[in-house]
This record gives C-alpha cells, structure tokens and sequence, in this order.
C-alpha cells in the first residue's frame, strides 16, 4: 500500500473514531435529559434543557460534518486505489514487454548456437563441432560431412558445397 493511501485510511478511521465517541457523548445527553425532572426549579430546568438542545445541535451538525469529510475521504481513497490499479497495470506491461524482449534474444541466441541440420546445439570440440561452410553457413561437423556427402549442397542456402570448404571456426557462442 503506498504512503499516500495509508495515509487516507488513517484519516478516515480518526473520523469513524470521532464518530464512535459522538455517538457515546449523545447517549450521555438523552440520559442526562431524563434525570432533568425532579428538585430543581422550572426556570432551571428549562435553561438546562436549552444547554442541553445547543449541545445537540453543534453535535449535530459536527457529526453532518464529519460524515460529509468522511465520504469526501472514502471517494478519494477509491480513486487513489484506481491511480494505484492503473499504474500497476502500466507496470505489468511494461514488464511483460521486457520479458518478450528477453525471450525473443534468447531464441535469438539459441539459433545461434543450434545446427539447423540437427536442431542441437554444436560444440567446440568434437564430432559436432561448429563448422562453416563457404556461404558462410555454421553446422556441426558430423552432420555437414553427412549433407554434403548426399547433395554436395549447403543446406540452407543451396549453393554448392564440398568437404574441402568446410572450415572449422571459434565461434563466442558455443553451449558446451
Ligand atoms: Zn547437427
Ligand atoms: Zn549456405
């Protein structure tokens, strides 16, 4: 939850608050109101009765007050979460751009390093080591002698090919 919303949350429970300890004070009044009756004069009894009414008002119209900051504050909070929910999303895409981005390299690097004769990656050393023909085309060295030895032609491009122009090469991207 970010530092803003927190903030809002805690605003609108000081307000439920207020509104919780109003609530109890007004129970207090309409109990005070009821032991008005005996042993004190008219006169008393209705200056009372007007403290007591005033109170009430201010009550009241606080409490009116303090529902409309109240709304005021919840509407704020919903659009805060909504901010909140459309950065987010904003995020999400961006993130998932970046991660298509990294795929697509490392399919990228993956042909790199792959024989299209056999789909496997080359190597360094070895039976299937990474080989290039005059074209320019890389294969691993068992499979190209195997092609060439069939149609003397590059695999994937076609133009003529003999075991004479196979030439090995130190490629930077080798897998093993
Ligand atoms: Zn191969
Ligand atoms: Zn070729």
């Amino acid at each position: 939850m970010s530092s803003n919303s927190s903030e809002s949350l805690n605003k609108m429970k000081s307000l439920v608050g207020k509104m919780i300890f109003m609530q109890v004070t007004e129970h207090l009044f309409l109990r005070a109101q009821q032991l008005l009756d005996s042993d004190v004069s008219i006169e008393e009894r209705v200056r009372r009765m007007e403290v007591l009414n005033n109170n009430m008002k201010w009550f009241n119209s606080e409490r009116t007050r303090i529902l409309e900051q109240l709304q005021l504050n919840i509407f704020g909070q919903i659009s805060v979460e909504h901010h909140n929910a459309m950065n987010m999303s904003e995020n999400l895409y961006e993130l998932r751009e970046g991660l298509d981005g990294l795929s697509r390299r490392m399919e990228s690097m993956q042909e790199d390093i792959t024989c299209s004769i056999c789909l496997s990656p080359w190597s360094s050393n070895g039976r299937h080591r990474v080989v290039s023909l005059r074209c320019g085309h890389l294969f691993g060295n068992s499979c190209i002698r195997t092609a060439i030895r069939r149609s003397h032609r590059c695999p994937i491009c076609r133009r003529r090919a003999l075991h004479a122009d196979v030439r090995r090469i130190f490629s930077r991207r080798i897998s093993h």
